[in-house]
């Protein structure tokens, strides 16, 4: 059996004391799915290492692992794997290494992890405790917050109140708008309709492009899939998406000179691109958002062949997301730019696969190192896992957005995600999934809003 898995994440602790100064520090997590209630703890003053691990349900095993001494707590890992009939596999990992603060959005959420093949939910969340003996009271304290039962429908999110700035950003994974959605549109319909309400929500929205946009150009021979769409459907795009990704497999599918020519159009129909340039220098360029005195930069890089799309010196084209050149530009969305947020949205993985590689969670590791504050990623049609690294959200792949010719439960269920930004970084984020019908249009799941 080829199992598939979609991965929601959010986690939550609430930080009692100083990440230094801890003693008997614990950690208690509550679990829930299918409408039952399980609780995990794991104390490393018992054990070094100390594991904890709870079957939850028939579905899912859910792990925690606490490292540290009676004096602080050295890491804190969490993942809960999906059990199938031949091994359990991995489908959510969360890792937190200190300084636990000061950026508490990632620490003090709850956690979803969603199965589109099995469409269960499992939702945690897990708080620290200073002293063992507090063990129960967290326990309360937590069953105390809680009314509904979040596995059945969504959870209600509670909003935090606004002291400082903040800015929401709505991510969409791989849209196309060749073949079908293109000839929707040319019928005058908007394939987007049913997400529309979602996107114009939120302060700034993103998508990865995944077709050229021309009429120019030759199909590249060697490529089993070319797409390229209409400009007819700029209108559509602008209306729902302000900045799209152009590093990706397909935005060189019609050769550099359909890819120039739709940058020009992009930017007349006024939409923003990134990860991509009419040359080299304006493909590594950020693109700057300011909203709220908030300027956030977005880097986009393709990491998946062929490599003869790259921009050169004096060659159209998108930014290949080489070590070096990334953490000099995140460096210099910063230093010259003056950016206070730096967020790179990545083309990568493997087509079909429900995990993150080693390449990509190294690549996504060296950009959160470099000093990115959060990681999006796309390409492998699928959603994967969703990962915590050093408090910074990591979200692999959002999967599709819009694109016809996918058949399974996996590759028609996508993510948008909607992040709260604030000068710290990500104060709050949440995932939308969407099931895409067969003509590739997306439409919320059953309950999300
Ligand atoms: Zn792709």
């Amino acid at each position: 059996m080829s199992v598939a898995f979609g991965v929601i994440g959010l986690l939550m602790l609430f930080w009692f004391g100083s990440a230094q100064a801890l003693e008997h520090a614990q950690v208690v997590c509550e679990v829930r799915t299918m409408g039952k209630t399980y609780w995990v703890d794991a104390n490393p003053t018992l054990d070094r290492y100390h594991v904890a691990a709870t079957p939850v349900s028939k579905r899912f095993r859910f792990r925690l692992l606490v490292s540290g001494t009676e004096q602080r707590i050295d890491s804190i890992k969490i993942d809960v794997q999906a059990t199938t009939e031949r091994q359990p596999i991995l489908v959510h990992q969360a890792t937190l290494l200190p300084p636990f603060a000061p950026v508490p959005a990632l620490l003090n959420g709850e956690n979803r992890v969603y199965s589109p093949e099995y469409e269960r939910e499992l939702w945690y969340r897990c708080q620290l405790g200073p002293t063992p003996t507090e063990a129960v009271s967290l326990r309360q304290r937590l069953s105390n917050q809680t009314t509904d039962d979040p596995t059945a429908p969504p959870p209600k999110r509670v909003a935090a109140r606004d002291t400082e700035p903040s800015v929401s950003m709505l991510f969409a994974g791989d849209i196309m708008l060749d073949e079908i959605p293109g000839r929707l549109i040319k019928r005058g319909r908007d394939p987007l309709a049913a997400v529309a309400k979602q996107l114009a929500g939120a302060d700034i929205r993103i998508g990865n492009l995944e077709s050229v946009v021309s009429r120019v150009g030759q199909a590249e021979p060697a490529k089993p899939y070319a797409f390229r769409a209409h400009p007819r459907v700029l209108p559509i795009l602008a209306r729902h998406f302000d900045a799209v990704s152009v590093a990706n497999n397909h935005t060189g599918d019609y050769g550099s000179l359909a890819f120039a020519d739709m940058l020009a159009k992009l930017r007349s129909a006024g939409i923003q691109a990134f990860g991509g340039g009419t040359n080299l220098a304006s493909a590594h360029r950020p693109l700057i958002f300011e909203r709220n005195g908030l300027r956030i930069a977005l880097l986009g890089y393709n990491d998946f062949m062929p490599r003869s799309f790259e921009a050169d010196t004096d060659k159209p084209g998108s930014a290949w997301a080489s070590e070096a050149d990334i953490r000099a530009d995140i460096r210099t969305a910063r230093s010259e730019y003056g950016a206070h947020l730096v967020i790179p949205v990545m083309h990568w993985g493997v087509e079909y696969e429900p995990f993150a590689n080693p390449h990509q969670k190294e690549l996504a590791h060296l950009m959160i190192d470099a000093g990115a504050d959060a990681v999006v990623g796309g390409h492998p049609h699928v959603t994967q896992d969703i990962e915590i690294y050093r408090d910074k959200l990591i979200v692999y792949s959002l999967g599709n957005f819009v694109f016809n010719g996918f058949n399974t439960v996996s590759t028609r269920t996508g993510w948008l995600l909607r992040l709260k930004l604030s000068p710290e970084g990500v104060s709050d984020w949440t995932i939308l999934p969407v099931r895409l019908d067969r003509s590739g249009r997306p439409k919320l799941l059953l309950g999300y809003r």
